[in-house]
Parts: structure tokens; sequence; C-alpha cells
């Protein structure tokens, strides 16, 4: 399967995009400077609104932990639990008609359902391990939820401090 990378990059889109065109580079042998320089071109000519640096920094760093060898099939995007929440974050906050975090108090965020009519959680950012009370993240197998993420998400697009760890 060739990916080719779209021309064009919209909001909820990138983050997938470039990680899988950061995948090819991996795929032929490219280190993690090499894929980065790559990514950031990409990223500032073909999306919309480029991601932040940090975020490519990101891209570069987990896919380069894979051996190129190991890449003759696509990254397993799917099985990375973080990845997965994080692209879901993405895609909610892409929505105009999705709920913003409500900031509670300095290091609390109310998270608004996935679907109207739930419970919303409270994410709370403070020290090393961001918690939620929802059943996925106390599994505790990622470390992180959906809530997480999207607090994550949203306190990066509007460059508000964020407490927890990268
Ligand atoms: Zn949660």
């Amino acid at each position: 399967m060739t990916f080719v990378l779209p021309r064009r990059l919209p909001v909820g889109t990138r983050n997938d995009r470039l990680t899988r065109r950061a995948g090819q580079r991996r795929r032929y042998g490219a280190t993690e400077s090499e894929i980065l320089a790559d990514i950031r071109i990409a990223n500032s000519e073909r999306s919309v609104e480029p991601l932040e640096d940090r975020e490519l920094r990101q891209i570069a760093r987990s896919v380069a932990r894979y051996p190129p060898a190991q890449l003759d099939s696509p990254i397993p995007r799917r099985r990375d639990p973080i990845a997965s929440r994080r692209r879901r974050a993405e895609r909610l906050l892409a929505r105009p008609s999705y709920p913003r975090p409500v900031r509670i108090s300095p290091s609390r965020f109310s998270v608004a359902p996935r679907r109207g009519g739930g419970k919303s959680y409270v994410v709370d950012v403070e020290g090393g391990s961001p918690a939620c009370p929802c059943p996925d993240r106390r599994s505790g197998r990622s470390g992180t939820c959906l809530h997480i993420e999207i607090v994550r998400t949203w306190a990066t697009q509007n460059e508000r401090a964020w407490e927890g760890p990268r």
C-alpha cells in the first residue's frame, strides 16, 4: 500500500498524516532528525493550520523508536494507545460544536462526554501523572485516556501551560 501525503492537511488529520509520512521515511532508513526535517517542511507547506513544533518532535521521536526493518508493513498506529486517544481528541476538538474543556481550578478541567447526555469527567493535571476518574484511565494501562488527551490537546492549541508530562 502506497501512502501519498495529501497536498492540504486540514485540522484533525495533521498528526495522523504526518505520522504516516514519518513512518514511510523511517522505513527507508531515515534518522529521527531527518524525519523531523521532512515533516517540518510538509507541515509548513501543507497544513492549513500548522501543528506546533513540539508535536512534530514527538512524531519523529516515536517513529524513530522503530527499527527500519520492522516497518516493511505500516506502523501499527492503532495499537499505540496514547496516539490513538490523541488523534481522537484532536478530531473531537476540530468540531466547532464539541464543548471545550472548562478550567475549574488551576489544575482541574471539566471535560464533556464524547456524546451529549453522558456525565462529564474532571481531569486533574497536577503532578507527574494526570488523573481522570473514568474507567479507561483507572485501568492504568496507558497512563492516559480520551479526557486527558482532550485537555492536553486543547491546552496546547490554546498555548496554556500544560502542567502534566508531555
Ligand atoms: Zn478519562
